[in-house]
């Protein structure tokens, strides 16, 4: 029979009533003749709560333990979800991540998907179940520990099952009717696209756009998926939503096509490290040991010898940053004045395959900012992209003035 994969988020399971109508959805597909794999996340907020009760006891958890904490949160809706299939007689049956079993690395609260073995699923379907109802977010490691796949990983759950059982689709029903042009909570003027490339969906989505996961639309692209984001609560046709695919598949473009922010930015700056060869490696070596995701790198004109050091990473790493930086020191092999830490700052992000061929982009931004009297702490670019670290009480403001300036409220 064609298979269907189709993942419902936070929202769209946040409550018994609405399970149900996410069941309803997949009871239209099962009519339809197709047997489906439903990937559910934990209940809207479910995980930021089991989040919060880790990060209160130790905020240098253990990331087995975190992992076995907030992996819960996906177990309970993927049981939820099956019993009221089968409320509904339609032949279910639900699997955690290690059941099926979903194998990972053993990189704990960032695990990446290895395996996905399809015989012990695919059997049951043979035996008449229509619905496969998996955890999403979580797998198990070699070691046989529970892992979790970060920060909104069902998405690229979903994905990986729709490439591994050869899905003719794959339906991501989350709170809004597909991806815009920015998020829509931020402007009433973002506009819904009916299609997106991969490569810009992959910039926006690792750039804050978390309406999906950036590891879930690098899978889609590798294993040529059908990806569509539509809404669980409206009534759907076959063509609603937004299609994430091929750059050829689209016709119109706009340079700019999207606007991203990530909020929870921390700016980090080594004061007075000595400038000698080697000194790069002996600051980013400890963070990256330490598990810290260093984005943005600026190393200031050295004077005397000395300069200063600045990157970025998230904000909930800025203790664990900290950590290894001073161990670092302490153990003599970076040496530094003073260690300041802006936690106070977002990053905004101008998305657009038109950049490659478009010059102005950057210009356009940092006037565009300008008028707003906001100011720029870093830049980096790259060929589709340009981001900007800025204060984040303007982090609002800034996205619908960039919004604005690259009119993006219109079609090409
Ligand atoms: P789910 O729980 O269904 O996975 P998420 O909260 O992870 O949902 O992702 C959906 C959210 O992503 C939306 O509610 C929206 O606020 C946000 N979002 C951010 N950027 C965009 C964008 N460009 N297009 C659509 N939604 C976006
Ligand atoms: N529940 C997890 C999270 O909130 C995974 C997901 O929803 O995709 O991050
Ligand atoms: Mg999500």
């Amino acid at each position: 029979m064609p298979l269907l994969v189709m993942k419902f988020g936070g929202t769209s399971v946040a409550n018994i009533d609405r399970i149900r109508r996410a069941a309803k959805r997949v009871g239209v597909e099962v009519a339809k003749g197709y047997d489906v794999i439903v990937i559910v996340s934990a209940m809207a907020g479910r995980t930021n709560e089991l989040v919060g009760w880790v990060e209160e006891i130790s905020p240098l958890y253990d990331a087995r333990e975190y992992d076995a904490v907030v992996s819960s949160g996906e177990a309970v809706t993927a049981g939820l979800m099956a019993v009221t299939l089968q409320e509904m007689d339609v032949p279910a049956r639900s699997w955690q991540g290690w059941q099926v079993p979903l194998i990972t690395t053993s990189a704990h609260s960032a695990a990446r998907i290895e395996e996905i073995p399809t015989d012990n699923i695919n059997a049951k379907f043979g035996e008449g179940m229509r619905v496969a109802v998996v955890a999403g977010f979580q797998g198990v490691s070699p070691e046989g520990r529970i892992t979790t796949l970060g920060r909104g990983g069902s998405d690229t759950t979903a994905v990986a099952f729709a490439a591994a059982f050869g899905a003719e689709r794959c339906d991501i029903y989350t709170d809004v009717d597909g991806v815009y042009t920015t998020d829509p909570r931020i402007t009433d003027k973002a506009r819904k696209l009916d299609k997106i490339a991969f490569e810009e969906m992959l910039e926006l989505a690792s750039l804050g756009a978390k309406v999906l996961q950036t590891r879930s639309v690098e899978l889609a692209m590798r294993y040529n998926v059908r990806l569509r984001v539509l809404s669980s609560f409206e009534e759907q046709s076959d063509d609603a939503g937004t299609l994430v695919c091929a750059e050829e598949e689209i016709m119109e473009s706009n340079v700019v096509n999207g606007i991203a922010y990530s909020r929870d930015e921390a700016k980090m700056t080594l004061i007075s490290v000595a400038d000698r060869p080697g000194i790069a490696a002996a600051i980013f070596t400890p963070l990256s040991d330490a598990g810290v995701n260093v984005d943005m790198i600026v190393q200031n004109i050295s004077e005397e010898g000395r300069t200063d050091m600045t990157f970025s990473c998230p904000n909930n790493q800025v203790a664990r940053a900290e950590k290894a930086l001073l161990e670092a020191k302490e153990k003599g092999d970076i040496n530094f004045h003073d260690l300041v830490a802006d936690t106070n700052v977002a990053k905004i992000s101008a998305v657009g395959i038109g950049m490659r061929s478009q010059s102005g982009v950057a210009a356009r931004m940092f006037q565009t900012l300008r008028d707003e009297g906001i100011n720029i702490k870093v830049i980096s670019t790259s060929e589709i992209k340009i981001s900007v670290l800025i204060d984040r009480k303007y982090m609002e403001l800034a996205v619908q003035a960039l919004h604005d300036a690259f009119e993006l409220d219109k079609v090409a």
